[in-house]
């Protein structure tokens, strides 16, 4: 294999990474936009199956992804400086597998050439979260869900 022939993922660091391609290694899956439970004693993180007040339920993208700080002032903002801060960021997380020197899943956008086989492979969020808002607070463990395992325990 030349230079040429291998991905940029697996050429730089993610620090190297140009803003573009730092974009494009985000698979669109919204795991990391739905809301999430801590236990106070344990500090373990939950993840549900309700989004964040900004996403589309339908699409699993952020509404307004460039001004996301404004609307969301807590929205995470992934960086390479973060990343590894971010011990709650899903397994599949394409940030977390380029960090930890792990390959891309085969439905990754970069491997399959397609955005649909992140749903085709259900790691899309798009159509299986509850819009904020529509879930009581006391309902909300009910709604605790771990996509595809996507963080230990
Ligand atoms: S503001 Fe946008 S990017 Fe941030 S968690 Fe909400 S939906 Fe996701
Ligand atoms: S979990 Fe990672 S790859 Fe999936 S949408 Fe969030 S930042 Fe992108």
């Amino acid at each position: 294999m030349t230079i040429t022939e291998i991905p940029f993922w697996k050429q730089k660091t993610l620090t190297e990474l140009t803003n573009d391609e730092w974009e494009l290694l985000c698979d669109g899956c919204g795991k990391c936009c739905v809301l999430k439970l801590e236990d106070i004693e344990t500090e373990a993180v939950y993840y549900t199956d309700v989004a964040c007040k900004m996403l589309d339920c339908q699409t699993g993208r952020c509404r307004d992804y460039k001004r996301r700080k404004q609307h969301v002032p807590d929205c995470i903002l992934l960086t390479p400086e973060t990343i590894e801060q971010l011990a709650w960021m899903p397994k599949t997380c394409a940030y977390r597998l380029v960090y930890e020197g792990q390959n891309l899943p085969d439905w990754h956008p970069l491997i399959s050439g397609s955005t649909d086989t992140v749903m085709k492979a259900g790691h899309s969020v798009a159509g299986q979260v509850f819009p904020e808002g529509s879930v009581e607070d006391e309902d909300m463990a009910n709604h605790i869900k771990n996509w595809h395992d996507c963080i230990d325990h």
